[in-house]
């Protein structure tokens, strides 16, 4: 099936477009489909490829190269720690590991045959305008396509590399490990067929063309960043423009300058909302403001954004942000639709094509207004499993098929998600009472002297579980007392909530993705 058939063969205007642009390297579809077809031809030979998953052009080539020869990728997180590296090679297997020329490689992975891939050789058409020095020149005439003559002069009996388009829906193009955040990271097999889908169902949902312009600054490792935010443009024969590394004065330029769309993690939100309604000089606070009003598509996912982050945003710039739910193994679930009303603090209503239910763990299905259950989902989006681990997919599917998310949620009239949070870490059981972690958060962080807040559950004789929140000070000198914050709590939600401990630290432990380590909150 064909994923990308932008890239299949750009011809005319539609190979000059550019496809990703990364500081001042930029690839047009022509650049970036020769690039990867001379790459895939040195790695047609391959059982599976590791990906060195720089923020980098290197690595779009990479996984777009592995598509095309039909040869499944695994990204690397190349701050991944020793231990967790070897665990997901030994699993993955890999046979050959892509990555830049200047790419130091532990010594995990100097062990597998090492492709180089060079972007610099890759740009032939010249930087955009104005954007200072460009890589081209240097490495002119040393190019991928010079070096595939190269590569077949090797003779693999295996044929030159696949159209992109000729792969089977379901063999496996990507293989993504999960983020960790509750256990060791599981290798989910990801199909095309679930990668096409979950693209299509976003473009249903946002209106999302050609000519639209992502604004980036995720890791490319994960889903988020590397199948909607370069997967997802490269399907539709738009442009990706990657920060390197986020700042709001990175994101006021780019989206200031033709951006259309960004994608985000909360805590890249709350820094622009740092910037809208904090101390930064006006000038930086306009051209932000300015340049968020421009954008078409503000969008946020892979944990929850705090309601009071929305609600600055949207009342500094006048902008929504809407938020879409997600899993490495489900890819997108559900979303607020470009059109659609954003309600802070929901994660709108199921995609295009994706069934969701909510089940007690007894396997009741729950249809209540109001129940809180387990989110259960279906659809063409889904993995095919996770790799190696016949129990833990068996385990992570219901008798009829429907895939556990592991999160809890409520389902409103008009099928608008809430997400309560994580089964294992954001529901507490306390008094008889089912307690998400999520609204509490929401309360907290709404006083000005909270800048961080995570809660969780702690045993308790006489509760089961008690509530217990963990607090960064806006002042660390004059922190909210713990009586203060557990009357707001009860005084906003109800009184069962009532946070019944409240511990101070200097910041909260989070992984890449800003997401907050509630494992080892509670260890
Ligand atoms: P692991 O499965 O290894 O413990 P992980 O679940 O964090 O790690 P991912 O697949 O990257 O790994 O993340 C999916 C999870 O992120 C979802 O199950 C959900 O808990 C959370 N999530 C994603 N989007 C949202 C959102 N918009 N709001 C709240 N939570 C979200
Ligand atoms: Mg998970």
């Amino acid at each position: 099936m064909t994923l990308l058939p932008a890239l299949q063969s750009p011809a005319g205007p539609a190979a000059s477009r550019e496809a990703v642009r990364f500081g001042t390297l930029s690839l047009t579809y022509g650049e970036l489909a020769a690039a990867s077809t001379a790459l895939a031809a040195r790695i047609a030979d391959a059982g599976r490829v590791a990906v060195w998953a720089t923020p980098t052009p290197e690595t779009v080539i990479a996984v777009v190269a592995a598509l095309r020869a039909g040869v499944p990728a695994v990204p690397l997180n190349p701050r991944t720690g020793e231990s967790e590296l070897a665990h997901i090679l030994a699993d993955s297997e890999p046979t050959a590991a892509l990555a830049g020329p200047d790419d130091e490689l532990p010594p995990a992975l100097e062990k597998l045959r090492r492709v180089t891939v060079d972007a610099r050789a890759a740009a032939t058409s010249g930087a955009p305008e104005g954007s200072g020095a460009h890589g081209a020149g240097e490495a002119a005439g040393a190019g991928e396509a010079e070096r595939t003559g190269e590569a077949a002069g090797v003779g693999e009996a295996r044929p030159a590399a696949h159209d992109i388009g000729e792969a089977d829906a379901e063999a496996p193009a990507l293989i993504v490990y999960t983020s960790g955040t509750t256990g060791p990271p599981k290798g989910a097999v990801l199909p095309r067929r679930a990668v096409a889908a979950s693209l299509d169902a976003l473009e249903d949902a946002w209106g999302w063309t050609g000519d639209d312009v992502l604004v980036h600054a995720l890791p490319l490792f994960h889903v988020h960043g590397l199948i909607l935010g370069v997967l997802g443009p490269l399907r539709r024969g738009g442009s990706v423009r990657h920060l390197g590394k986020f700042s709001p004065e990175g994101v006021a330029r780019e989206l200031g300058s033709g951006g259309t769309m960004l994608f985000g993690v909360p805590t890249m939100y709350h820094r622009l909302a740092e910037v809208l309604d904090g101390p930064a000089a006006d000038a930086e606070r306009e051209s932000l403001t300015r340049a968020l009003r421009g954008a078409r598509l503000l969008v946020s996912g892979s944990a929850a954004l705090p309601v009071h982050d929305h609600e600055r945003i949207a009342a500094a710039s006048g902008r929504r942000v809407i938020e879409r739910y997600g899993m490495t193994e489900t890819l997108m679930n559900t979303g607020i639709r470009a059109d659609g009303a954003p309600r802070p603090g929901t994660v709108g209503p199921p995609l295009a094509g994706v069934e969701l239910r909510l089940a007690e763990d007894d396997g009741t299905v729950l249809d209540a207004p109001g129940a809180i259950g387990e989110i259960q989902v279906r659809g063409p989006n889904l993995f095919t499993g996770y790799l190696n681990r016949p129990d833990a997919t068996a385990a992570a599917h219901t008798a009829d098929g429907w895939f556990r998310t592991g999160d809890v949620g409520t389902v409103d009239a008009d099928g608008y998600v809430t997400i309560v949070g994580r089964k294992a870490t954001d529901l507490i059981k306390s008094g008889g009472y089912k307690i998400g972690a999520g609204e509490i958060e929401n309360v907290l962080l709404a006083h000005p002297g909270v800048r961080e807040a995570a809660v969780t559950g702690e045993e308790d004789p006489d509760l089961g579980e008690r509530v217990v929140a963990w607090v960064v000070a806006t002042d660390p000198g004059s922190p909210p007392s713990a009586e203060e914050l557990a009357d707001l709590v009860a005084a906003q939600l109800a009184p069962h909530k009532r946070p019944r401990t409240v511990r101070y630290l200097d910041a909260l432990p989070r992984n890449d993705l800003g997401k907050i380590m509630k494992r080892s909150l509670r260890a």
